[in-house]
């Protein structure tokens, strides 16, 4: 294995219900599909009930309206789609990973409230966005140098019981193997990150 690429098939292992909770990515799937088709259809309905008066005040303004709210049905279409395809195939697909944070960012609280609606819990949606989020980036992640990783860690990884002070200098860990401190020194050292 390429030292700077991680083992794809490992993580994906890695990455099962278990780790998130029991939440599955069939259920963010579900919800943004759902979602998206509320979505379209009350913009179906909200082009389609003025323009039974607009053609009163001009016989243009319905096709006018019409463009712009089919523009945007398209638009959320596309987004959602991408966005679907690209958790399905774990690579960006139809060009829409540039609004992939914006996309998530829109529909996640109209998936909450879906979800609410079914009686699935916020909790369980949130986990299942995590997963489906941290799955995305995986698989966003190139080749890189060891000089371009730098690993950064939460402090709350030490045993809380060690006596060693490591915000200055942590090659004072002794490696004593009761927290992970120990092995990340070891893949620094081994992969000079
Ligand atoms: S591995 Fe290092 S940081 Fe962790 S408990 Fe041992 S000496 Fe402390």
């Amino acid at each position: 294995m390429n030292p700077t690429t991680p083992d794809r098939s490992d993580a994906a292992s890695e990455a099962g219900p278990e780790r998130y909770y029991g939440a599955r990515k069939r259920l963010f799937i579900g919800l943004i599909t759902g979602t998206s088709v509320i979505l379209c259809t009350i913009l179906l309905l909200v082009w389609a009930i003025p323009s039974i008066g607009l053609a009163n005040i001009h016989p243009a303004l319905p096709y006018v309206s019409g463009f712009f709210m089919l523009s945007l049905i398209l638009l959320i279409a596309w987004a959602a789609l991408g966005l679907v395809l690209n958790i399905v195939k774990g690579r960006p697909v139809l060009g829409t990973s540039r609004i992939r944070g914006l996309t998530i960012k829109l529909f996640l609280p109209l998936m909450v409230m879906l979800a609410r609606f079914f009686g699935i819990p916020k909790e369980k949606v949130r986990h299942s966005f995590i997963r489906v989020n941290n799955e995305l980036i995986r698989g966003e992640t190139g080749r890189f140098n060891p000089d371009e990783i730098l690993i950064l860690t939460p402090h709350c990884l030490q045993n809380s019981n060690c006596p060693v002070r490591l915000t200055y200098n942590v090659d004072r860990c002794k490696r004593c193997g009761s927290c992970p401190i120990g092995d990340l020194i070891a893949l620094r050292d081994h992969y000079g990150v």
